[in-house]
């Protein structure tokens, strides 16, 4: 690994935002937290996988990935990730290095196709993703951005987080760091405003900004910069003059909440979308940061009054489903999405959580679980489950229907139960009040379908055996 992203890694383990790692001496700290991955067994997804995941729904901006084709292949819009204009994001792009590459070097390769893609697609900039292949080979990739942005008067930002760097997650702060190093504070915004948001490590997932935004703009809040769904290049780079920071997904950009409260001292608060519950209290958090910013005290008043108005329609809304769900029994496997965030809707929908994974939950998600949860909390939060023991809690029928990612989608249909997409690859959007009415209209759909009736009873040949046998066996009563 070249030393310049040693010392990257080591100053984003370094994250005063992250109470583990407050918590550990100077030499743990220094190990950091994820173990080195073997390159081409990044099982999971690898760094470079992390960072393009967190930088792709940017969507002014060419996505140039240096290295191997598969590389790209792996990444190419694996999200749901929308945009409500330019659509280059949805491009991929790739060097697509070769055998002689990797003998002669591809520095020039990566400033030709920087070139070819400004020329020809006239992107807001280009982030060049490194690889491991172009990584190993010692390609100087800020050098040849450093270079092309010079030379084509056009933001070229490198974004070094080859995959052999490690997981996934530590590739999401990566990313995050290159929007610190080089694009945030380097636009002033023609206009602020006493109301100015940015919203940190929110995907536009489906849309869900949209479910978001129209309760913003009615109380008069402008997002600045969404750092990355539906972001413009421009916006994200004024970001730094935003008076409050909401950081939406658990720890995946803490750095640039915590960087952005170091050097532009603009506050910032964890807070979540999902469940009505959870987005009034988003709503009351960000009118109480911004007036303390200096926005009108009003602000807190009108915020009150919308969340009134809009609990009151939502609960109107799924009274019927509630009903219909309660006791319900759901087993929760989320892999992206808050856990806690998620238990609280199913609840405020009636349902029962019997099982959640906390797998990549913080210890403070943790802690807000045991408080929504509960006593015996403990006892439904599951660190590790197989599909093996999936499938059998659901076969048990000790749940009537499992919420996870798509990979675990074939455990609950092989168990004939109903099962819905709750991680990232969702195609309906669950934030804010709308989305709580969509996500329990889903869950009724995906429970109440009767196509399970159908699957469950035996095949129609299975009948006529049983039959064939019955009657066969009356038969030989009766000679007898
Ligand atoms: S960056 Fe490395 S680990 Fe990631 S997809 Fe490419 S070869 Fe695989």
């Amino acid at each position: 690994m070249s030393p310049s992203l040693t010392a990257k890694i080591a100053q984003v383990f370094d994250e005063p935002g992250c109470d583990i790692n407050q918590a550990k001496g100077a030499k743990e700290r220094k190990k950091g937290c994820t173990k080195q991955l073997t390159p081409g067994a990044a099982a999971g997804g690898c760094a470079f996988d992390g960072a393009k995941i967190a930088l792709q729904p940017i969507v002014d901006v060419a996505h140039l990935v240096h290295g191997p084709i598969a590389c790209e292949g792996n990444s190419w819009d694996n999200r749901h990730s929308a945009s409500s204009g330019a659509q280059i994001y949805r491009t991929g792009f790739t060097t697509d290095i070769n055998e002689l590459d990797v003998i002669h070097g591809a520095e020039k390769r990566l400033f030709r196709a920087i070139r070819e893609v400004i020329e020809r697609q006239d992107p807001a900039a280009v982030f060049v993703y490194q690889t491991c292949v172009t990584g190993m080979i010692g390609d100087d990739i800020e050098a040849v951005c450093k270079r092309a942005a010079e030379r084509f008067g056009r933001p070229v930002i490198p974004v070094n987080a080859p995959g052999f760097a490690g997981p996934k997650n530590l590739g999401n702060k990566l990313g995050a760091e290159a929007l610190l190093d080089h694009v945030i504070g380097t636009v002033e915004p023609e206009l602020t405003t006493p109301t100015d948001i940015n919203i940190i490590g929110e995907y536009n997932l489906s849309g869900e900004l949209w479910q978001v935004k129209p309760l913003l703009d009615a109380l008069g809040v402008r997002v600045l910069s969404c750092i990355s769904g539906d972001g413009r290049y421009r916006d994200i780079a004024s970001a730094h003059r935003a008076r409050a920071n909401m950081m939406v997904c658990s720890k995946s950009m803490i750095n640039v909440a915590t960087r952005m409260r170091e050097r532009w001292g603009i506050p910032y608060f964890e807070g979540s979308f999902y469940g009505i519950g959870d987005m009034s209290t988003t709503l009351r958090e960000i009118a109480r940061l911004l007036v303390e910013r200096g926005a009108g005290a009003d602000l807190i008043e009108r915020a009150e009054a919308l969340i009134a108005a809009e609990e009151a329609r939502a609960w109107q809304r799924i009274r019927a489903y509630r009903e219909r769900l309660a006791g319900k029994k759901v087993l929760l496997i989320t892999g992206g999405v808050k856990s806690w965030s998620v238990v609280s809707a199913l609840q405020e929908a009636g349902l029962e959580v019997v099982g959640t994974s906390v797998k990549k939950s913080t210890k403070e998600d943790k802690q807000k679980i045991l408080e929504i949860m509960g006593e015996g909390a403990d006892a439904h939060m599951i660190d590790e489950l197989s599909p093996r023991e999936m499938y059998a809690m659901l076969r048990d029928a000790r749940a009537d229907i499992m919420l996870s990612g798509g990979r675990s989608q074939f455990v609950a249909l092989k168990a004939r139960m109903p099962w819905m997409d709750i991680n990232q690859e969702r195609h309906h959007a669950f934030a804010g009040y709308e989305g709580m009415v969509t996500m329990v209209e889903q869950i009724d759909k995906a429970l109440f379908n009767p196509v399970w009736q159908q699957v469950r009873a035996p095949a129609p040949w299975e009948v006529r055996e049983v039959r064939e046998v019955r009657e066969a066996h009356d038969a030989l009563l009766a000679q007898a």
